[in-house]
């Protein structure tokens, strides 16, 4: 008997809608019922105003605030059973602790195909099969021989084979659909049914690396706490093999019959990466990558919600995939900004991480080599266990930072003549050279030599760049271009000049200096195509001796063993930044850079070229490394009230009128501090202020920053000012969210 019978029907369901109102709205049940009966998790599609939309029940009452008869029954109920309770529980959570409302929570959490109302349970995929009449010399193939190519390869499998399978090999949609209109290609659905893959014989493909001292201590440690809430800091330095422990705590995990959840950082999902987890493990590794398709998003989702994928890898969003059995939760370069999302629903996966194992009682490993100050924070009081490592797999340590002064020293291409010899030199010997510069474009921007004019945007408050590759001048705020004058726009002199260096730059300088050694530009102008950069970086890694160009998408997590010299065009961007973690992030950065040298069977030496080499910041990283300057820049947190410290919370105001900007900002902060003192709520409000760069893509943008020492005070003062805002009708022309643990404050 279905359990329908047993559970009395309630007469009101709260729907999530995916709306930027922070509620639920009512329904009463309608259409048939589902199996199960009404209950909570339950995708419904209703009408609300005058579009049909699937919204989530996330409550069963029997009461409502409205009359009862006035409420609309819901269209249609879309599941048999209820969403994933772990991930509707970390929706739910989301929504909570980002005051974000709830209905657009679960909707960016949700697979596309679900989110579309597509059923969970009857989902069939499609099969390709070449049709009986179909032969090598089919008419209308000659011209188009790849999908020749492709029809032969689907003659020699008489069942057909999936989609996944035909993309596998570089063949197109478009290439079947073709085929299929010509009539050699037959397309089949099927079920989806679960393929079981009930682990026979050993979990492992390959051996596991034998353990360096502190590796076995750190897994020793892992291997003691599967069980319960464990949350640690793997605190090891670039390249002293993190990976394989947590290879071998998945490996425990697994083996036990639960599933691992690993995040790493955008830039980290590298095809290397994944081939180190799929060349280990015989079960499947699930990958979430912005690359899938929905059916594969939707697949890989059930695959971890059944339990069938023991182990799912992915980016910030990977957060939300549910587990039927969880067993642990890894986040690599925890400290990595992709982690936060900055936009919409503004949430940190690596603080969802925490909440999330911490609910699961599972164990949960942060791994850095540039722990984030919070995290460290929590380690060295004690709140994490705090696992070193301190020794790198090669025997090299990893280089430290020497500082070379920029100042009164002539540069090309951004850098000076005994950096150049440098470079020289390492090339000589054989080896490569990575040289980072943190601009992409030509130059920063086009000035006049007679009158001092520089090239603005019209719309933000900012320089544009310009760029050679095409010839343009180009806002990297807000994408908008401009043909190059001929003429100062001001002055009419003729003689503008680049100012500063970008990666094109100092690639044309490079190319000049070294025309025999190939110079690989990388940055997200040369990578537009989605294998470029793997196809690049797997040319490196040959081995001969060449020159790399790039931003901070070389500086992370990728493995250049025949890199031993790392130049820093120029480390002085967070050095006097009016955003308190800029020097944070900037060190971080400068740390990752310089792990890229001498990984394997060189020692690697890193220059760092500066114009403020007695900055007594730079000096310490440069001479201590990143842990002791993050030690220092605990105790000037701590001395000015500033996270970890404090929880803070942005309110952020945008609108092309600057007035109603302003005068919103400030009628909100003054009605939240009288809340405040009514309450007597130990919280302060400061602003409205602008935001450090007040004029972007036209909109002018102001910020409200709340700051407390107790996270549940900010809380309520947010929750409030979200509810206030939300009855605000001014509010509705105004542009405005809030940033709980704001990662920058721009
Ligand atoms: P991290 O993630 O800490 O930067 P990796 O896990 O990428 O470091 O390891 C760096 C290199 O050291 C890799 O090539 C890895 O295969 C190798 N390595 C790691 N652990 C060991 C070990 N125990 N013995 C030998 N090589 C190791
Ligand atoms: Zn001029
Ligand atoms: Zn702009």
């Amino acid at each position: 008997m279905s359990e329908s019978s047993t559970r009395p029907a309630p007469r009101v369901l709260g729907v999530a809608i995916p709306s930027p109102l922070r509620r639920l709205f009512d329904y009463r049940p309608g259409g048939e019922t589902p199996a199960g009966g009404w209950q909570p998790g339950l995708r419904v599609r209703v009408t609300f105003g005058r579009r049909q939309v699937v919204g989530v029940i996330l409550e069963c009452r029997d009461a409502s605030a409205l009359p009862l008869e006035t409420l609309k029954p819901v269209d249609a109920c879309l599941d048999d059973a209820p969403l994933p309770d772990d991930w509707l529980w970390l929706c739910r959570f989301t929504a909570r602790y980002y005051q974000h409302a709830a209905g657009d929570t679960l909707h960016q959490a949700m697979p596309a195909l679900l989110r579309q109302g597509r059923s969970l349970e009857a989902r069939t995929r499609e099969r390709w099969r070449a049709t009986p009449s179909a032969t090598r010399e089919s008419p209308g193939l000659a011209r188009a021989p790849r999908q020749a190519e492709l029809l032969a390869m689907l003659r020699q499998h008489p069942h057909g084979l999936v989609t996944q399978a035909v993309l596998a090999q570089s063949f197109s949609r478009d290439q079947l659909k073709a085929l299929v209109d010509k009539g050699l290609v037959e397309r089949l659905e099927e079920p989806r049914t679960a393929t079981p893959t009930g682990q026979a014989g050993p979990l492992l493909a390959e051996p596991v690396l034998p353990l360096q001292r502190e590796q076995a201590a750190a897994l020793a440690v892992l291997h003691e706490r599967l069980d319960g809430f464990h949350p640690c800091l793997l605190h090891g330095v670039t390249g002293s093999g993190k990976t394989e422990v947590y290879l071998q705590l998945i490996e425990a995990v697994v083996g036990r019959g639960h599933q691992a959840l690993v995040l790493v950082p955008e830039i980290g999902l590298t095809p290397q990466t994944l081939a180190r987890f799929r060349s280990r493990f015989r079960v499947p590794v699930v990958a979430l990558h912005s690359g899938l398709t929905d059916h594969e998003r939707l697949d890989a989702w059930e695959a971890a919600a059944s339990g069938r994928a023991p182990i799912v890898i992915g980016t910030r969003s990977a957060i939300f995939t549910p587990l039927a059995r969880p067993g642990a939760i890894i986040v690599d370069e925890e400290h990595d900004g992709s982690f936060k999302q900055q936009e919409g629903l503004r949430y940190h996966a690596r603080d969802l991480a925490v909440a999330r194992a911490h609910r699961h009682g599972i164990p949960l490993v942060l791994g850095s080599a540039t722990p984030s100050l919070e995290t460290l924070q929590r380690a060295l009081a004690g709140d994490y266990r705090h696992l070193r490592l301190t020794q790198r797999a090669s025997r090299h340590p990893p280089a430290r930072l020497e500082l070379v002064d920029l100042r009164g020293r002539p540069r090309r291409g951004g850098l000076i003549p005994p950096v150049m010899e440098a470079i020289e030199a390492t090339l000589a010997a054989g080896h490569q050279v990575l040289v980072f510069i943190n601009r992409r474009g030509f130059a920063p921007t086009l000035a006049c030599h007679a009158c001092g004019w520089m090239a603005e945007c019209d719309h933000c408050d900012a320089r544009m760049t310009l760029h050679r590759q095409p010839p343009l001048l180009a806002c990297h705020h807000c994408d908008r271009r401009r043909a190059l004058p001929d003429a100062c726009p001001d002055c009419g002199s003729a003689d503008l000049r680049p100012l500063g260096s970008g990666t094109e730059r100092t690639e044309e300088t490079l190319a000049e200096r070294f025309p025999e050694t190939p110079v690989h530009r990388i940055d997200r102008d040369s990578t537009r195509r989605r294998d470029a950069l793997e196809q690049t970086l797997t040319e490196v890694r040959r081995g001969a001796p060449c020159l790399l160009v790039g931003t901070q998408m070389l500086a992370k997590g990728h493995h250049l063993p025949h890199v031993t010299l790392v130049v820093v065009v120029n480390a002085d961007a967070g050095l006097y930044s009016s955003d308190f973690r800029a020097l944070e992030h900037s060190a971080q950065l400068l740390e990752q850079v310089a792990g890229r040298a001498g990984r394997a069977a060189h020692p690697g030496r890193v220059l760092v070229q500066t114009l403020h080499a007695d900055d007594p910041n730079l000096r310490l990283l440069a001479a201590r490394g990143y842990d002791a300057l993050a030690e220092r820049l605990l105790e000037e947190r701590r001395a000015a009230a500033l996270p970890p410290f404090r929880h803070l919370a942005l309110l952020r105001l945008e609108s092309p009128r600057e007035q109603a900007a302003s005068e919103l900002g400030g009628r909100a902060a003054g009605a939240l501090r009288e809340y405040l003192a009514e309450r007597g709520l130990a919280v302060d409000c400061l602003g409205p202020v602008p935001a450090p760069m007040e004029r972007r893509q036209n909109r002018y943008h102001l910020q409200v920053m709340l700051g407390a020492d107790k996270r549940s005070r900010l809380h309520e003062a947010g929750a409030w000012l979200a509810a206030w805002l939300e009855a605000e009708p001014a509010a509705r022309r105004v542009r405005w969210s809030l940033d709980i643990d704001p990662q920058t404050l721009s």
